[in-house]
């Protein structure tokens, strides 16, 4: 059964440690650097939860027949991938994009992780029970999961087990009865603090004698020994909400996860001591490629927004009316439409396997991952570009309005044509909060990297591509000719096709 916003922040009240400021917070959902993220998941709760949206954003549990979000589907075929990609379309219209972490990401890993369990029963049947269990138990709770898939940077020239301490990656440290025991860190909890399980495993690659740190594993946030380390909340900078409208509301929030010596019943472990699963369950399952899909819908939505935001300030300004604006409009536009083309093309070249299990098109999903960075980076210079100065030029705070002395000059002096002071420094305060404020300056880190180092990616691409079309004209053509000019063959083929 879907939760309602007020349900989900019931939940978060549970006793967990996370710190930031250099203090325990001792109330999440009432703390300044976090209240607004919660309250903004809260609103997305209760969307998925109003019964006027359940034929748009939910499905019947398998187990239940409740409705539950249809980011736990576990796609059977392209129509079903279309049907979540709306949903998820319409969930991150809900934070413009901003939330790349919320409850619909990491849930996309899961359900791809439960339609091909086998993977993690390659390590004991067991294994693949508690994946299948564990993403019913999210379906049906309605749970909101991240994800630590990477150790701190420490020495990245070392693996794991060659760090200066055993226990600085995280790692098993002992077998109780009932479970297991883990100690050290990982990095970098986007929306964990404010999530109810945090999904502990590795995405970077693993070598022999790394064994201890081959984990897969479900934590609660409120586990003992789970510590959240905050980083410096942009929430809680933001003078006001007119001032910074979207770091007020959308500050998901990163952390460091230190797990100090933390027991996790064996029923939360999908992987143990085993380096070949742990590399599997990425790509011989469509987790990476779900939960990769649907970070894709975000960037979408978000990419539309910026370009939304860009054509009204030419619109205020009038310059929406000159040739090279128009054109610098169009190529945005260009940037907007080649990712969502790349995120509806993955539906066009799904791939129903043996298991049943519908995969996005491989190639189409790295294609986006591997331009993302760059299409964000051109398309914040773009913006900033068309703003010029007057994105600096603004009042101080909301308050400057309070005054009415100052509030006279800036009424006179910060205005445009149909766009009153308010209105024009509301509107270039949001772009900036969206283009150069600390919070802007994180999301464009995060479009840089929330996938992995783009070297990464662009190597993944390069192995989901087919390079056969390709290779094969190139053989073609070089076959055509020689020292001699045209081959004979070649010569038929060119009467053939009637040149
Ligand atoms: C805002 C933000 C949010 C994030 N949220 C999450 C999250 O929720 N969960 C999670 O698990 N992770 C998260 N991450 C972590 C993210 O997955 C990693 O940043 C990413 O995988 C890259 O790893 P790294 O940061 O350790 O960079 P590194 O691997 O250290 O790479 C940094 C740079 O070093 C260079 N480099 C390093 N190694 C090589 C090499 N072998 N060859 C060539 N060049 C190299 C490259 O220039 C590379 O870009 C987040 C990151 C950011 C920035």
């Amino acid at each position: 059964m879907t939760r309602d916003g007020a349900q989900y922040i019931e939940g978060l009240r549970d006793g967990r440690q996370v710190y930031i400021d250099g203090e325990l917070v001792t109330d999440i959902t009432r703390h300044p650097a976090f209240k607004g993220a919660v309250q903004s998941i809260a609103a997305l709760y209760d969307t998925v939860h109003d019964p006027a949206n359940r034929e748009k954003l939910t499905f019947a549990s398998p187990a239940t027949g409740e409705p539950a979000s249809l980011a736990h589907l576990i796609p059977r075929s392209a129509a079903d991938l279309t049907r979540r990609r709306i949903a998820l379309k319409a969930m991150a219209e809900k934070t413009y994009g901003l939330m790349g972490r919320g409850p619909e990401h990491v849930a996309g890993f899961l359900a791809g992780f439960a339609g091909h369990a086998h993977v993690f029963g390659e390590g004991g049947a067991h294994f693949a029970e508690n994946v299948q269990r564990f993403h019913a138990k999210a379906r049906d709770e309605d749970l909101y999961l991240t994800y630590t898939i990477l150790p701190p940077q420490i020495d990245r020239t070392k693996p794991a087990h060659q760090q200066a301490e055993p226990d600085l990656y995280a790692g098993v440290v002992a077998e109780r009865d009932g479970g297991i025991v883990v100690r050290g860190a990982q990095m970098l909890g986007t929306g964990t603090a404010i999530s109810d399980y945090v999904y502990l495993s590795n995405i970077a690659p693993l070598v022999p004698g790394d064994e201890a740190y081959a984990l897969a594993a479900m934590v609660p946030l409120n586990a003992p020994g789970v510590k959240v380390y905050a980083r410096r909340s942009y929430a809680r900078a933001a003078s006001s909400l007119f001032d910074y409208p979207v770091s007020a509301r959308f500050d998901e929030t990163d952390s460091l996860l230190v797990y100090e010596d933390v027991f996790v019943p064996w029923e939360n472990v999908f992987a143990y001591r085993n380096i070949d699963v742990v590399k599997r369950q990425w790509f011989a399952t469509a987790g990476h490629l779900l939960g990769n899909n649907q970070a894709q819908i975000r960037f979408w939505t978000k990419l539309e927004f910026l370009v939304g935001l860009a054509q009204r300030v030419a619109e205020m300004n009038g310059s929406v009316k000159l040739p090279p604006v128009r054109s610098a409009l169009g190529e945005m536009a260009a940037k907007v439409s080649t990712v969502a083309g790349l995120v509806l093309a993955q539906e066009q070249n799904a791939e129903v396997d043996s298991h049943g299990v519908a995969w996005p098109g491989r190639a189409q999903c790295f294609a986006n991952m591997t331009l993302q960075p760059q299409l964000y980076s051109e398309l914040l210079v773009m913006i900033r570009d068309l703003c010029g100065g007057g994105l600096i030029q603004l009042p101080s705070s909301a308050n400057d309005f309070a005054n009415p002395a100052i509030a006279a000059d800036l009424d006179r002096f910060i205005q445009s044509p149909g766009f009153p002071a308010t209105e024009r420094v509301k509107l270039l305060k949001l772009v900036w909060d969206m283009v150069g404020s600390e919070f802007a300056s994180r999301h464009h880190q995060y479009e840089m990297f929330y996938a992995g180092a783009p070297f990464v990616v662009k190597s993944r691409m390069y192995d989901a591509y087919d390079f056969t079309p390709g290779r094969e004209l190139v053989d073609t053509m070089l076959a055509s000719y020689d020292l001699g000019g045209l081959r004979e063959a070649a010569r038929d083929d060119r009467v053939a096709v009637g040149s």
